[in-house]
């Protein structure tokens, strides 16, 4: 601007000195006198400008980002003044800025120009915004977020790692690892969005430095606390990785209802002793004194201990990866020793043909009608304590105390026929047992409705009571 007045200025007084020139040579042609012509347009070139400079004021007008916003009455003086406002926002910032504004001083000529230095000042030192220079953290070359230093994305990387290094018991961690390709690139950056050491962490492991909590109180389960908040328990899960492991929840944890999106992947690498059982081998020794398919301990088994040193890796706390690296027993486990039956077993389906339950005795009484009632068995007298005897194979069915029988027991043959054999004074043998026939049962006795030692035999067959002398 200033330039181009100039040149105007000295092109129009060179018009008119060359119209003068103009004249002049048509009256003389000697060189001296050119000589002289040309002196008299410099000084009078050199005269008007000066004259002209005097009759227009020259000034200093300041820019903004090309907008004019005033005159001042220096130009060094100004700029020195936007020096300083850098200078106060460098110091206010700590760290090295730039002015987003471009601010440019013109000497320019104006009328009627005075110069207000305080108000432009004032006006420039309220516009004047900077940016500072500072380090963007980039993740596989993106721009995430910034930081003040270079040393702060160092930190940021060391809390990063140190966020999934709280270990499990009797761990060691061997690696920690970012598996994104992260970087930090100075740049200039509005320092409104410059993040804090914790919070740069945060954002870059959990993607949000958001936080939501909800504080677990009694009787909550994730299930209504999901439902609660309008989550899936999948979801309350994976913002707790935590709660992966076990799914109970105490009164008072927290339980982070944010599901993180990590922007940096962070793998963790550490060895874990671990305690296992061994579990103990069975070993079979045959028995002839037990029944074929039944079995006794001998000797209780014992589990082994061992020592697993298992490598797991985990990306963002999920585990990822397990290895058992080493082994060491510790206790070897004790193996278990089993007597399994060879005796042949008693059949549970009876012959169909009785023996006579008593070694000797006597009939005391008939099956049959018996004055006004029905005697349903036939009563054999034998002394107290005689044998009384299994009839025919069977599994017991009832053995114990049962009204007017007294003692009793009966026996189920397995092909539609039952015996019953009461008043004993012991029983031998309880429910469930197999018997075989002939097997001792019970002892003669008066126990119940009984006037004397006797065994009251009653067959059963279908359901019904027949007269037990048919079987023999
Ligand atoms: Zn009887």
């Amino acid at each position: 601007m200033r330039k181009q007045l100039l040149v105007a200025m000295v092109q129009a007084i060179k018009q008119k000195l060359l119209k003068r020139l103009a004249l002049l040579r048509g009256r003389t042609n000697n060189s001296a006198k050119r000589v002289m012509f040309l002196m008299v347009i410099l000084m009078l070139t050199v005269g008007s400008v000066g004259v002209y400079a005097h009759l227009e004021s020259f000034t200093y007008v300041v820019y903004l980002d090309g907008e004019e916003k005033g005159y001042v009455s220096s130009d060094t003086e100004f700029l020195a003044f936007v020096a300083e406002l850098a200078a106060q926002a460098e110091e206010r910032y700590a760290l090295q800025v730039r002015a987003v504004q471009e601010v440019r001083v013109e000497r320019e000529q104006r009328r009627d120009a005075e110069p207000n230095d305080w108000a432009v000042r004032d006006q420039v030192r309220q516009a004047l915004i900077y940016d500072v220079y500072a380090y963007v953290i980039t993740v596989n070359g993106k721009d995430t977020l910034a930081v003040r230093r270079y040393e702060d994305y160092e930190k940021v990387i060391g809390e990063l790692k140190a966020a999934y290094a709280s270990g499990k018991e009797n761990a060691v961690i061997r690696a920690i690892v970012i598996d994104d390709n992260v970087g930090a690139r100075k740049t200039l950056v509005d320092p409104a969005a410059l993040y804090t050491v914790d919070r740069a962490a945060e954002v870059l492991r959990r993607g949000t430095d958001r936080r939501e909590v909800y504080l677990v109180s009694r009787g909550d389960s994730l299930w209504t606390i999901a439902r609660q908040n309008n989550m899936t328990v999948d979801e309350i899960q994976e913002a707790n990785p935590q709660l992966a492991s076990s799914e109970r929840i105490k009164p008072g944890e927290e339980i982070s209802l944010v599901v993180a999106e990590p922007l940096v992947d962070v793998s963790v690498t550490q060895e874990v002793a671990l305690q296992k059982q061994i579990p103990f081998a069975t070993r079979y020794q045959n028995d002839s004194k037990l029944f074929r398919g039944n079995t006794r301990v001998v000797q209780p088994g014992q589990v082994g201990i061992k020592e697993v040193t298992v490598s797991i890796t985990q990306t963002n706390g999920n585990e990822v990866l397990r290895e058992v690296i080493d082994e060491v027993v510790i206790r070897e486990p004790l193996d278990q020793i089993v007597a399994r039956g060879t005796a042949a077993v008693p059949p549970q389906v009876g012959t169909g043909r009785f023996l006579w339950p008593v070694s000797g005795g006597r009939i005391s009484s008939p099956f049959g009608q018996r004055g006004r009632s029905f005697h349903a068995g036939v009563d054999i007298a034998a002394a107290h304590g005689t044998a009384i005897l299994a009839a025919d194979s069977g599994v017991v069915t009832a053995a114990g105390w049962n009204g007017g029988f007294g003692i009793m027991i009966a026996i189920d043959h397995g092909n539609g026929t039952s015996t019953l054999y009461a008043h004993n004074s012991s029983n031998l043998v309880s429910v469930g047992q197999r018997v075989q026939r002939g097997q001792q049962i019970a002892r003669i006795g008066s126990t119940g409705n009984s006037t004397g030692p006797h065994v009251h035999f009653e067959v059963h067959r279908n359901g019904s009571q027949v007269n037990p002398l048919q079987f023999f």
